[in-house]
């Protein structure tokens, strides 16, 4: 399963924005983007410049590829079936992505990022419905209870992100059982209740080319 293993700090500043790709560390001072948000490389200060309609179109996709960890082909999947699907298509996008095992850990506050989710998600932590799953971009469906298994419930990084997440920070589409260990995806989510900074329509028009 190939998955992008670089700097990941260094995406953020690429993207010039934080795609909060490192948990607790994106909301401290130590935050490489809060320190040198110019594009990394020994001309990065200044490269910013004005991008064309493509340029603009392709870093949105960019972005949105490396704030869920998902490579080009596969975003490419999403994409294509998010379009035959009803309703439209950027909103379908994002909901595809949303509901993917790994996002789903991380918004139910179990893990401090998606790559932390994903980790966790590969080494078997989690159940859905009671039954093991470890591949991080299994799809999570209405109804669906997704709990730490039961001889992972000491995990000190599940606690730890867990004593960390708000009550607020909650999405409307899922309940968590803290004493429990165990999260419900209730319905799939609607773009209002999806909190990500991100233009779809961009995605959109760049693949409909
Ligand atoms: Fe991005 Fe987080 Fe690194 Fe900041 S700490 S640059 S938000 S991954």
């Amino acid at each position: 399963m190939a998955r992008y293993t670089g700097p990941v700090c260094k995406l953020c500043r690429r993207e010039g924005t934080k795609l909060f790709l490192k948990g607790t560390r994106c909301f401290s001072a130590k935050c490489a983007f809060e320190k040198r948000s110019y594009i990394p490389g020994q001309h990065g200060q200044g490269r910013r410049s004005k991008l064309s309609e493509y340029g603009i179109q392709l870093r949105e996709k960019q972005k949105v590829k490396r704030m869920y960890g998902v490579l080009e082909s596969q975003f490419r999947n999403y994409y294509e079936r998010a379009s035959r699907q009803k309703g439209v298509t950027g909103e379908n996008l994002l909901s595809i992505l949303e509901s993917r095992l790994d996002n789903v850990i991380y918004r139910l506050g179990f893990a401090p990022s998606r790559n932390s989710a994903r980790q966790l998600v590969l080494h078997r932590h989690f159940t859905v419905n009671g039954r093991r799953v470890n591949v991080p971009s299994y799809r999570v469906k209405p109804g669906d209870i997704i709990s730490v298994q039961d001889k992972s419930r000491k995990l000190t990084v599940v606690h730890d992100s867990m004593r960390k997440m708000k009550d607020e920070s909650l999405v409307p589409w899922l309940r968590v059982d803290k004493a429990k260990l165990e999260g419900e995806f209730l319905e799939r989510p609607a773009r209002q209740d999806m909190p990500i900074d991100v233009q779809e329509n961009l995605i959109v028009e760049l693949y409909s080319k």
